[in-house]
């Protein structure tokens, strides 16, 4: 089921890194602790790494009795972190703004692999690198079909601008509809449950909370794009990521590129858009956090549509983004398409 995609080195693990960070500063830390002879000053110093140690993401807080889990995207590790909670350590092979479509793995992901319980992935033909990183690394590790129970997309007609490419292939983006990531959330909780039952209340607790929350982001999804006119709900992206998006709220997307990033758009299908965009009075166009933003700005700077704003499809953002998480990156997306189409 997995088809293999070029190669294109894309990803830099910032979170790692910082890890790294922590572990070096907590090592100062102990120096600091060692020399002191004052044992107010002692108390003092183990009450700041009390309270350091309350405020560190979990990732830096490694614990080799955690479940420990590989999830191939930001999006799934999101996913994998609400149902698990305190109880998972969670590595994302893809991280944050990077493209899933096209990635090259490196050893550590080799090694992580090598180190989990479960790997968590979409499937649907997303990660075509991701059979033979399992393969290198020597793990039967299990693998998780986030998606299974989902009834794929098919690219139809309509959406394709070069009848030639893609059309009846799969679209692997189910996240985008929030009832969806319902389906996804239950298979991964179901999954730590089977790996890990000791903590099974834990992740059914869990997982019942985020599902509530995922409800509510649904609700308030219909609730935003309600003022909207059906015949203005027309929006052009980068890349045909929002095909479940589109079915489930009611929206047209129209796209240059394909249910991949790994190959250009053709002229002949920017030349379309162009067209199309002229003749539907399309208001806004955007630019997505994963794909390079020249040719959208070519578009608007011909059509005189506006730059809607940039949307996260298939990637969240670091933590200081618009898109820190799948409930942001939805919210965000919404609000930028409401706000651009009802202007
Ligand atoms: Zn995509």
């Amino acid at each position: 089921m997995f088809r293999l995609y070029r190669d294109t080195p894309v990803h830099v693990d910032t979170r790692r890194r910082f890890d790294l960070d922590l572990a070096r500063r907590s090592a100062h830390d102990m120096s600091v602790w060692q020399k002191a002879c004052c044992r107010r000053l002692r108390l003092l110093i183990l009450l700041g790494l009390a309270v350091a140690s309350a405020i560190l993401p979990a990732s830096a807080q490694q614990d080799a009795t955690n479940l420990q889990v590989v999830a191939t995207f930001s999006i799934l590790a999101d996913f994998a972190r609400n149902v698990g909670g305190d109880q998972v350590e969670v590595t994302t092979l893809v991280g944050p703004n990077g493209d899933v479509h096209v990635y090259t793995p490196t050893t550590a992901d080799a090694e992580a692999i090598r180190n989990a319980r479960l790997v968590i992935v979409n499937g649907l033909g997303l990660e075509g690198w991701l059979p033979r990183l399992v393969k290198s690394s020597g793990s039967n590790v299990t693998t998780v079909v986030a998606t299974r129970g989902i009834a794929p997309r098919k690219v139809a007609a309509g959406e394709i601008l070069s009848r030639d490419r893609g059309m009846g292939s799969v679209d692997p983006h189910a996240w985008q509809s929030v009832a969806n990531a319902e389906i996804y959330v239950a298979n991964i909780r179901d999954a730590m449950v089977s790996a890990d039952p000791a903590n099974a209340a834990t992740y059914r607790a869990n997982t019942s909370a985020y599902l509530a929350k995922l409800e509510t982001l649904d609700r308030d999804v219909r609730k935003v794009l309600a003022p909207i006119p059906v015949e203005r709900r027309k929006v052009i992206s980068t890349h045909n990521a929002f095909g479940y998006f589109a079915a489930a709220y009611d929206i047209t997307f129209v796209a240059p590129q394909g249910v991949s990033t790994e190959t250009e758009p053709r002229a002949r299908d920017v030349a379309t858009i162009i067209a199309q965009i002229k003749k539907e009075k399309i208001p806004a166009v955007f630019l997505e956090n994963i794909s390079d933003p020249r040719l959208m700005l070519q578009v608007a700077s011909e059509t005189g549509a506006a730059i809607g704003g940039t949307l996260h499809s298939d990637s969240l953002t670091p933590k200081d983004g618009e898109a820190p998480s799948y409930i942001e990156m939805i919210r965000h997306n919404v609000r930028t398409i409401a706000s651009a189409l009802m202007e």
